[in-house]
């Protein structure tokens, strides 16, 4: 068990450039290295991936990885490749000949890890069990097998066959779906009946929540965003909106602002839609105005931010939204609008819907949540039955804890207000009734004449509006979607209007002066960006052109995570530059010199770091490989490596007592043998051959053991 920690802990710091694993994957490893099943419950970047990635690299043979969405399996491969591990991806997309190429690679055992749908696996199942050496079979997204789950997939429930071709291999189910029903399916049908389960916390500690039921208006949340926007110069974030064409006209006000925004929805085609994810996923777009069709499938790390311009209609939808930012673990902000109109138009869906009942308590939940008077990631891990006992400090709860007033009297205005026009007015029309407003539309029915107008002029039409949301939210009042959305007393309001319940509601303080005008915006009169911004944004678009180059995802070359480190430490060496987590020995080979590059520019040093290629050499050399892996992995002749060996023995940075890692003695006596009998005079090439780089060893141990007596 120690050495299987070990060797564990050290493919994931050569592959992945991590030092430890997080709760539970080691677990994970653990137990589907001795040969069991697993089923694996983590959130949206809760690190799944490393749990079957590291068993793919210790287990002898080829680890096949059931994956649904065709373009999550091109990115993991390519994250894969970059990190020197060879995977592939069998998929309807490529030539066939490619894939059978690929089927060839793993007979052959070049492949440690395949990515395949389910129905092309399927269709070769029967041909692969008895002669390929399958390590391991891992099930991607494996909540798409149940029906209760919210992507069901029809493919995956043929995938019980699988068992029987593969009895003695370990399988594991992985999800970021938690519930029960759920769970119990995929251990049936998978046939993984003995499975053990593990399940990590849910808590997404660097996701901050924020819910803002200040801005109700287009106007209001344009402005609010623009606020938050500025917060987030050049970060990528989802703006998530209930309509299309919502998402349609805040991009191009986004745009005319100066951001770099886009929209999509269902509605686009299919080309477009593929054009627009492109462009985002490298960062050109920074901006996306969507509809939850966006998001499936989309594995981009440096997702800063989200915000929903609309409530969702339950937590489910929402956690699972705002999980979207963050994957790399960097911290990222979210926030949510609330207001009256979506809880009118989301109670209509509901009442639509087919499944009423559960559909409405889900929608009361989500409602809950935004008008929590408590930490809101307590509400939030309790709605997924985890336990969370303390406040979590990056919520705007925790931040700014609301006051908790005796709003008996504020209710029983609203609601005999409502009374007193036999439940026929909507919200904006109450209001007005309480403030006292003489516009026509009152005047006209006469509402001026009841005992309850202006009885709340000396609040704000806003502040009303979020007290009477909370009543809503209370179960005091009731939206008729079919009369208009008029308002409608329930028995618990009767009950407080009569004056036998008090009520407790939290204190609404407009923190802004609404009343401002928007003023015209443009990026480029922001502040003047810091030395730590131009720094990321310059490291950023070196990325960028190696992504191009290479046909990859950006964030696949490094993560946000790896470049705010850089940005951090600024390194400027290669040793400085392997300190910093996150990048494995394949990265730090392949892209460690332009970054470097790019921080000693913008720190006024030559652009090339001289030695860079001798401290890779001495890099891996502490590493523990020899001189000719060290040359394979970095492609360059072994006499080079012998030539940096040598200056690491003239500069001391190999100690006398290391020397025969590097030379056998016997070779070194035979070297200096001749060296005394030519005096020096002879052709190391046409006398050793291929062996001609320990000559140089040799040498070097020579000059400096001379050294050393003199
Ligand atoms: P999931 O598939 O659960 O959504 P991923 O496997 O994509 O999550 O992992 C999310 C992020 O966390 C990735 O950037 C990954 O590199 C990082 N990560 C995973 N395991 C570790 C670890 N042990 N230490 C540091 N980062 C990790
Ligand atoms: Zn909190």
């Amino acid at each position: 068990m120690i050495d299987l920690q070990k060797s564990a802990l050290s493919l994931l710091k050569r592959f992945f450039g991590y030092d430890s694993f997080r709760p539970i994957q080691f677990d994970v490893i653990q137990e589907v290295m001795s040969g069991r099943d697993a089923l694996v419950l983590m959130p949206t970047g809760g690190g799944k991936s490393i749990c079957y990635q590291i068993p793919a690299l210790l287990r002898d043979g080829c680890t096949i990885v059931i994956s649904p969405l065709l373009a999550l399996m091109k990115d993991q491969v390519d994250g894969l490749r970059a990190n020197g591990i060879p995977a592939a991806a069998i998929n309807s997309m490529q030539r066939e000949a490619t894939n059978r190429e690929i089927i060839e690679k793993v007979h052959e055992g070049k492949v440690k890890l395949l990515y395949i749908s389910p129905e092309r696996l399927l269709s070769e199942v029967s041909m692969w069990s008895s002669t390929m050496n399958i390590s391991m079979i891992a099930i991607d997204e494996a909540h798409c097998i149940s029906q209760w789950g919210h992507d069901f997939r029809p493919e995956y429930t043929k995938l019980a066959v699988l068992k029987q071709y593969f009895p003695n291999v370990p399988f594991m189910a992985l999800t970021a779906t938690a519930d029960k029903l759920t769970r119990e399916d995929i251990l049936r049908q998978m046939r993984m009946k003995d499975a053990r389960l593990f399940i990590s916390s849910f808590d997404r500690p660097n996701l901050s929540l924020a819910v803002d039921a200040d801005a109700t208006t287009g106007r209001q949340k344009l402005e609010r965003i623009d606020e938050f926007l500025q917060r987030h110069p050049a970060q990528s974030g989802i703006i998530y909106c209930l309509a299309r064409n919502t998402t349609e006209s805040l991009a191009e006000d986004l745009r005319s602002m100066g951001y770099k925004a886009a929209c999509y929805h269902a509605g686009l085609s299919t080309e477009e839609r593929m054009l627009i994810q492109q462009q985002f996923l490298n960062d050109e777009i920074e901006i996306m105005c969507a509809t939850i069709a966006f998001g499936m499938g989309i594995d981009k790390s440096n997702i800063r931010w989200v915000i929903h311009y609309n409530m969702p209609k339950n937590v489910e939808c929402y956690y699972q939204e705002i999980g979207r930012a963050g994957r790399d673990g960097m911290a990222a902000d979210t926030l949510m609008f609330y207001s009256y109109a979506d809880v009118a138009m989301l109670t209509h869906f509901v009442e639509e819907s087919g499944q009423m009942d559960i559909n409405r308590e889900k929608l009361q939940r989500m409602q809950e949540y935004a008008e929590a008077g408590i930490c809101r990631r307590r509400m939030l891990l309790s709605y997924f039955n985890e336990r969370y006992d303390h406040d979590c400090g990056n919520c705007d709860v925790c931040r700014n804890p609301p006051k908790r007033i005796d709003g008996t009297l504020l209710a029983q205005k609203a609601i005999s207000a409502i009374a007193r026009v036999d439940e026929k007015v909507g919200l904006n029309m109450l209001i007005d009734i309480l403030r006292g407003s003489r516009k026509a539309a009152i005047l006209e029915r006469g509402y001026d004449k009841i005992k309850t107008f202006g009885v709340g002029a000396d609040m704000p039409p806003m502040v009303w509006s979020r007290y009477i949301l909370q009543m809503l939210q209370l179960g005091l009042l009731e939206i008729a979607y079919n009369e208009d959305n008029h308002l409608k007393i329930t028995p618990y309001g009767w009950d407080v209007v009569r004056g036998s319940h008090r009520i407790e509601m939290s204190q609404v303080l407009l923190v802004r002066n609404t009343a401002r005008t928007a003023r015209p915006f443009r990026q480029s009169d922001m502040r003047e960006w810091t030395f730590e911004e131009k720094l990321f944004a310059e490291l950023k678009r070196v990325r960028l052109e190696i992504a191009k180059s290479e046909g990859v995802q950006a964030y696949n070359v490094l993560s946000d995570k790896v470049l705010s480190e850089v940005v951090k430490t600024t390194p400027v060496n290669f040793l400085e530059f392997a300190e910093i987590s996150g990048i494995g020995e394949a990265k730090l080979l392949n892209y460690s010199k332009p970054f470097i590059s790019v921080v000693r520019k913008m720190k006024g040093l030559p652009a090339t770091q001289t030695g860079l290629s001798e401290d890779m050499t001495f890099y891996l050399i502490n590493k523990g490989y020899d001189m000719l892996e060290i040359a394979e992995k970095r492609g360059l002749k072994l006499s080079t490596i012998a030539s940096h060996v040598s200056k690491f023995i003239q500069f001391d940075k190999i100690k006398p007592n290391q020397y025969w890692a590097f030379i056998a003695p016997y070779d070194y006596e035979e070297i200096m043998n001749r060296y005394k009998q030519t005096g020096g005079k002879f052709n190391a090439v046409e006398v050793y051959g291929a062996d001609a780089y320990k000559v140089t060893i040799a040498f070097a141990i020579n000059r400096k053991r001379q050294q050393i007596t003199q």
